[in-house]
């Protein structure tokens, strides 16, 4: 595979980032996944614009300006033969001579990585038909997730902790109410109205979760951007999540109980279907 580092394409065994580097010692990066649909960008935009917003709220330099990184994803994407997969990029803010919690003054050049998946088939996940399990757990992650931040052990030991249960992933609560997945947008829907919990400080602002909001509401469905709680998950017709890689994919499992009839619900499989639709045709 060949990978990015820093204005250079190399075989990943031969790429090379300083043991200094904040990324790795503090958690002090931003990242971006961007899906690959035959061939192209998914939701290129919104993700190079939450990347821009991730950076300005960290006063992190810049490592490249936009046509440069979509030229980037591109050539990643050709040089590896993507056809549907995705591209990972992440920004640190680089290697300073000494370790120091203090940002680096002046400031080193941000060290910036991208890499490619390929995944074969990812807008066909069996996933989508048979719909996926979650369990909760307690948020108990930083109170900036609107950044997104490379800090991911709380979301990884969430994801285990799910496992450990059985199931595919967690909803995470706070104050008695669901904020997120470990790496979703999560949402429930009764009747004709789909809830989510509101942007703020609190969840990661989806740029699917964006595209399908917008989908619903052009759909004529009520879109309730809200606090809910597992106790009303529990009674909803239907629960899904959003997310770059999984796109839209249903929930049919709650904490070992049944949501709706157990099974995907329509307007999951419908929002899946116009937001792979209009992906596609918007991909760049
Ligand atoms: N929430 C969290 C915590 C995430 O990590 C992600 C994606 O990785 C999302 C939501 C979904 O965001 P997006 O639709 O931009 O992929």
């Amino acid at each position: 595979r060949i990978v990015h580092v820093n204005g250079t394409y190399v075989p990943e065994e031969e790429a090379r980032v300083s043991v200094f580097d904040r990324g790795f010692l503090m958690a002090d990066g931003v990242y971006e996944v961007t899906s690959v649909l035959g061939g192209k960008l998914v939701d290129f935009p919104g993700h190079l614009a939450r990347l821009r917003r991730s950076l300005a709220e960290l006063d992190m330099a810049s490592p490249a300006t936009d046509d440069d990184l979509l030229a980037i994803h591109r050539e990643l994407v050709a040089r590896n033969g993507i056809t549907d997969g995705m591209v990972y990029l992440q920004v640190t803010r680089g290697a300073p001579p000494d370790r120091d919690f203090a940002y680096p003054n002046p400031p080193v050049p941000p060290t910036l990585v991208l890499f490619t998946q390929s995944k074969p088939g990812l807008a066909d996940s069996p996933m989508a038909k048979t719909g996926m399990t979650v369990v909760s757990i307690p948020d108990q992650r930083w109170a900036r997730r609107d950044i997104k931040t490379v800090q991911l052990l709380y979301p990884s030991m969430g994801k285990m902790m799910a496992k450990a249960q059985g199931a595919d992933d967690a909803w995470m609560v706070e104050d008695g109410v669901v904020t997120e997945g470990t790496s979703n947008n999560a949402y429930i829907v009764k009747g004709n109205a789909i809830i989510t919990r509101d942007l703020g400080p609190h969840i990661l602002s989806g740029i699917t979760r964006a595209a399908v909001l917008r989908f619903a509401r052009e759909s004529q469905m009520q879109v309730e951007e809200r606090p809910f709680t597992i106790e009303e998950a529990l009674t909803a017709d239907e629960a899904f999540v959003t997310s770059a890689t999984t796109f839209v994919m249903p929930v049919v499992r709650l904490d070992g109980q049944p949501i709706g009839a157990g099974r995907p619900g329509p307007v999951a499989a419908r929002l899946r279907e116009i937001y792979l639709e209009e992906s596609r045709k918007a991909a760049v």
